[in-house]
């Protein structure tokens, strides 16, 4: 079973989510019609003055290896390298595990597509803040675990509990459906 970047993403806010989507939403449109439109845009680079490399924006990417699959906001592909970035509108702070999972999984996926190592990648709020992280092996160990729980998650199929933080869910949009299961 595939994972989607952003699927993982919500897992790791609530595991609940992936469950109620897989179920009771549409779970790959996005991706599907992402990976359909797949374009560059060369005049954007312009923009971000970046030298030396190659942009893919939201470029459909996947692993065969790890069954997983990604449309990041930006890769970059150096000589030697690739990075990953991805846009966060409402980037408090330092980025969460989740928003960080989401971006390593679309570098694991750019990783192989291009044959090139996965070296950091970088989570951008609207307001210009820019954190950098290093994708070590504790923290690509850290993700594929995760990815490995999530797949576990939707093969059984059962609902996982709701989560304790009750704040958590007043941005979700799966609310209506969650408190009647
Ligand atoms: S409403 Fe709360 S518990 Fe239910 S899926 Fe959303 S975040 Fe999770």
């Amino acid at each position: 079973m595939k994972i989607f970047a952003e699927e993982l993403r919500q897992f790791i806010y609530c595991p609940r989510i992936p469950f109620l989507r897989h179920n009771f939403g549409t779970r790959t449109s996005t991706y599907s019609m992402k990976k359909g439109e797949t374009y560059h845009q060369v005049k954007t680079k312009r923009k971000y003055q970046l030298k030396d490399c190659q942009t893919h924006y939201q470029h459909y990417v996947e692993s065969i290896t790890l069954d997983i699959a990604a449309v990041p906001d930006l890769i970059l592909v150096y000589d030697d390298h690739v990075i990953v970035i991805e846009h966060k509108r409402f980037l408090l702070g330092k980025p969460h595990f989740s928003v960080i999972s989401q971006a390593i999984v679309g570098g694991l996926c750019a990783e192989e597509q291009f044959g090139l190592p996965l070296k950091e990648v970088r989570i951008v709020g609207f307001n210009g803040i820019t954190y950098k992280i290093i994708v070590s092996s504790q923290l690509r160990d850290e993700v594929v675990s995760a990815i490995r729980e999530l797949r576990n998650s939707l093969v059984e199929n059962t609902p996982p509990n709701p989560i304790k933080n009750k704040k958590k869910c007043h941005a979700c949009e799966y609310q209506n459906i969650c408190w009647t299961i």
